[in-house]
């Protein structure tokens, strides 16, 4: 299939910030795909090659595309910088840069699909001495072969700037009506997904097979499976309401989440946002392969920093100790872990994902043998609201955040890759104002001035509105970070930088500097209040009103296990704000 099909659909996706029409054109483009390289172009619309948590990236420096664009240009460096630098858009300067080219020489050479796959592919796996050159050589090949306008969606994808904002869900749409019958298939097609997280694979499946193979997809081994989230509650008397009046009380350990994945004595560890991070723990690993006992399992627990002499668990902070690439033994012995399981989702050939709580709970004390490393989830069945008060005492004074309350009805299965009412987090924050945290993106950011000259003085911070998908401007933060985290966040920030505000972003205030949306930070707030500035959650609660979170500051903690649409939502903002209300008038 020619190169120049995708290259138009992309077009046509940029030109328009509809979900529905993006779907259309997504929906036009896969039923004119071959399907041997549906898969291709269902990754390639995403950006990428592989599936996450595979973790090959094409990761293309924007100097090596810029050396690759001189030599297949044959224009000079210094035109193609500073076009870079007026427009600010490396793919808008290949575009620039081929046509001046292209008008000068014959061209008749067709590049397809399949061809600049694989030469990402090579790219990507081109490791060790003379990957530059060799890498170089491939990228400025492949850019001589494209028109001007395919080189422009070319090498941003290879750098990792083509942002085409087509969510996920947006492209499981997409399949369900080009190839599973109509918008009905979502559900099954997005169950798939849920339990692979590989929408290449599940595309794949449906495209050969038919929407039955798609109902009958299993959980496997060693392909991550999407987390299960819980809502937010504010008291024991509202969280039993909502579970039958009876719920499984947890333990919510401050860790990371962690899902395991075994078979024999490979052990393979996902993050929560599913890459996998095997390499940083070699001593989960290796715990796993000695104390459960099953030959396949798939099982998810909280791995928490703890004192050795003590077996007191330690604050968060001191488990980001852990996220490094090197010297790990050194890490591993100053930061010790253990394992707090609380869910068992597959085991010896079968998929437990549909079976209710508490047999999964049940079978998974029988797969583990517990030391004080592995343990499960302090966990205790509360039939009261007085039993879950204390429990939640006792859970704080211990080193927990709070409870996970969880139903034990006979429909409590696995909800993979959704947040529901199944689970359900009560947290301290809660008793007081808003001493609660929220997770927002950094969408903007203002200049510093003295010690932060040169830096960025503050930031403008947004939350996710799902049902929109995009972002809304919720408050603007200078408080709580260090010299250290004004340095790195600059640092960090520098590769989002857009020329203008993104199309997902919902701002009424002008930054001096826009960001695509990906960093996501803590921040601690003190109350949410109407705001007439701030976007987040518009005329939900008053009209010409937003919500806006008043004398934010920075936590200390980067949550670069979140993705930008796994930030608080403008929803949950809401639901503060209308928490907030009832604590006034209770009082
Ligand atoms: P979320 O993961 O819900 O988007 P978050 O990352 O901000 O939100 P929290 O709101 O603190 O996290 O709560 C959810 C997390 O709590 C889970 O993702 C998991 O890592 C952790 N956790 C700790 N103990 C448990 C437990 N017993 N059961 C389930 N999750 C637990």
């Amino acid at each position: 299939m020619d190169y120049a099909v995708i290259a138009d659909a992309y077009r046509k996706i940029e030109s328009t910030t509809k979900r529905l029409e993006m779907t259309d054109i997504l929906v036009d483009l896969l039923r004119n795909t071959s399907k041997d390289i549906v898969t291709k172009i269902v990754y390639l619309t995403q950006g990428k090659l592989y599936p996450d948590f595979v973790g090959i990236e094409i990761g293309i420096a924007e100097k090596l595309a810029i050396k690759s664009l001189v030599r297949a240009s044959g224009r000079k460096e210094s035109e193609i910088l500073s076009d870079l630098q007026k427009t600010g858009d490396i793919g808008q300067v290949a575009e620039n840069q081929l046509a001046k080219k292209k008008q000068a020489t014959f061209f008749s050479k067709t590049l397809t699909v399949e061809h600049v796959y694989e030469s990402f592919d090579k790219m990507a796996k081109t490791t060790g001495s003379g990957a530059v050159d060799m890498k170089t050589a491939v990228f400025a090949g492949l850019l001589s072969d494209a028109s001007p306008k395919e080189a422009k969606y070319i090498i941003r994808t290879a750098t990792g700037n083509l942002r085409l904002g087509i969510a996920d869900m947006t492209v499981l749409e997409a399949l369900a009506i080009a190839y599973g019958g109509g918008k009905e298939a979502r559900g099954p097609i997005e169950r798939a997904y849920n339990i692979c997280s590989d929408l290449g694979r599940v595309s794949e499946i449906l495209v050969r097979e038919g929407l039955d193979a798609i109902k009958k997809m299993q959980v496997k081994v060693f392909e991550p499976i999407r987390p299960m989230l819980a809502e937010r509650l504010p008291s024991p008397e509202e969280i039993l309401e909502k579970l039958n009046g009876k719920c499984l009380a947890e333990y919510k350990y401050d860790g990371e989440r962690i899902q395991a994945h075994k078979q024999g004595n490979n052990v393979a560890l996902y993050s929560r946002q599913l890459e996998n991070i095997s390499s940083q723990y070699p001593d989960v690993a290796d715990l796993i392969r000695k104390q459960v006992k099953a030959q396949e399992a798939i099982f998810e627990a909280e791995c928490v920093a703890v004192d050795i002499e003590t077996g007191d668990l330690r604050p968060f902070q001191e488990l980001m100790h852990r996220r490094r690439k090197y010297d790990i033994e050194t890490a591993i012995e100053q930061y010790p872990i253990s394992l707090y399981t609380f869910d068992l989702l597959f085991v010896n050939g079968k998929d437990l994902t549909c079976e209710p709580l508490t047999d999964r709970r049940a079978i998974l004390e029988e797969v583990l043998n517990k030391n004080i490393q592995l343990q499960i989830a302090t966990q205790k069945v509360a039939n009261n609201t007085k039993e879950l008060e204390d429990f939640f005492e006792k859970a704080i004074e211990e080193g927990c955040e709070g409870l996970m309350c969880k139903s034990i009805t006979k429909d409590s299965v696995y909800q993979a890759g959704n947040r529901g009412w199944l689970w359900i987090k009560y947290k301290r924050d809660y008793k007081s104002e808003m001493t609660d945290t929220v997770d927002l993106v950094v969408v903007g950011a203002f200049h510093g001035r003295g010690k932060r000259a040169g830096a960025y003085g503050a930031l403008l911070l947004a939350a996710y509105n799902k049902e929109k998908d995009i972002f809304e401007t919720v408050t603007k933060c200078g408080t709580g970070f260090t010299d250290k985290d004004i340095t790195d966040l600059h640092t960090i920030l520098q590769n989002h930088v857009i020329p203008r505000k993104h199309a997902r972003i919902l701002s009424m205030m002008e930054a001096e500097v826009w960001f695509e949306p990906f960093v996501v930070l803590e921040i601690l707030g003190a109350e949410v209040t109407l705001s007439p500035i701030h976007m987040c959650a518009m005329e939900s609660i008053r009209k010409d009103s937003g919500l806006a979170i008043r004398f934010p500051r920075f936590t200390g903690k980067y949550r670069t296990d979140k993705s930008p649409q796994d930030a608080t939502t403008a929803r949950e903002v809401v639901e503060m704000y209308q928490n907030q209300l009832k604590q006034i008038n209770q009082t």
